[in-house]
């Protein structure tokens, strides 16, 4: 729509294009409206839309994904999370332990992540894990906890669900809701936090491309959330050394792509301790808007993910060390 033109002119388009058996998803922008539509691009008569009053310009999007596409979008989305704008000139720090274990491990670690100046607390109650027979999470009495001890702290949480009768429950306990690499292309569970109005964090699939996790991304779009995160925590490759293969240049890509935010997971995408830091600040410096790091009270002891999660100590230095480059990037935390 031109910058500025009124309400009624965008609904009277919505109308039309229903009228058309189209899916009109409008974006309102601050400067303009924004109307994406879904459907056979046969059936839509451009001229006549471009003859309505209000429309500026009609065009056509040729990737596959189009409401996360800048083509739909051009300004960035900043989702705003207990006073964390990610997305924005700010870096969203997120940590917190793998999962949760104990109302004990989940104080000590908030207590310390308070004084660091984490603001989103991350822990699994539903871990996804490739043995059956290993920690499985907490469940329901994980996100309870999560909950009360966030709370004390005065923490926004963010927790992964697996599956798509839980996300009720989920939703209920936690702020914002992570979809895992694991279940990236689980159409159903994104189609059902697409419902919701929940921060969704999107992680990349280990065997995904980026237009996979852009359409993965559409998926919670199209069912009118637009609050998603999308985050790179590496990809499966030859290479052993490490966890996974961080793939950074995702990162400069995707902001080409989409108008969408991206955080990085250094922790998940190399597996080893000793490199989290190295690579939280190559993530920032190559444009991303935040990272999502695991700090345990005791790693060693950790029912999952032992060997790679930070001590509150190692986690703090890492957050002092992060200030230069934050500084270079002409960002704040
Ligand atoms: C996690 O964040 O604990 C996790 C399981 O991550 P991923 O889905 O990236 O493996
Ligand atoms: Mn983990």
């Amino acid at each position: 729509m031109k910058p500025g033109a009124p309400q009624n002119e965008a609904a009277h388009i919505i109308q039309e294009l229903e009228k058309q058996k189209l899916k009109p998803v409008p974006l309102y922008g601050v400067e303009r409206t924004v109307i994406a539509v879904i459907g056979e691009e046969r059936d839509l008569n451009i001229g006549h839309l471009e003859a309505m009053p209000g429309v500026e310009k009609v065009m056509r999007v040729v990737e596959p994904y189009k409401l996360v596409s800048k083509n739909t979008k051009k300004e960035p989305t900043i989702i705003e999370v207990n006073g964390v704008k990610i997305g924005s000139s700010q870096i969203a720090a997120i940590a917190g332990p793998c999962a949760v274990e104990s109302e004990e491990q989940m104080e000590s670690v908030m207590k310390d992540l308070s004084k660091t100046g984490i603001k989103i607390v991350r822990a699994g109650a539903f871990k996804p894990r490739t043995d059956p027979y290993s920690f499985q999470g907490l469940g329901s009495q994980g996100l309870k906890i999560l909950r009360e001890t966030a709370d004390r702290h005065s923490m926004a949480t963010i927790t992964e669900v697996l599956d798509t009768r839980d996300v009720e429950m989920v939703c209920e306990f936690s702020d914002m809701i992570q979809i895992g690499a694991r279940n990236m292309q689980n159409f159903s569970l994104l189609k059902e936090v697409g419902t919701t109005k929940k921060p969704i964090l999107l992680k990349r699939g280990m065997g995904a491309t980026v237009e996979e996790l852009l359409l993965a991304a559409e998926y919670i779009l199209s069912k009118g959330n637009p609050n998603v995160i999308l985050c790179e925590r590496g990809i499966r490759t030859f290479e052993k050394e490490t966890r996974n293969t961080l793939a950074l240049a995702t990162v400069p890509l995707v902001k080409e792509l989409s108008h969408l935010p991206i955080i990085v997971d250094p922790t998940h995408a190399t597996g080893k301790r000793s490199l989290i830091e190295p690579m939280t600040k190559a993530a920032i410096a190559a444009g991303a808007d935040g990272f999502i790091i695991e700090v345990h009270p005791n790693p060693e002891a950790a029912l999952s993910d032992a060997q790679q999660q930070l001590t509150p100590q190692q986690f703090s230095e890492l957050m002092k060390n992060l200030q230069p480059i934050i500084a270079a990037v002409n960002k704040t935390i």
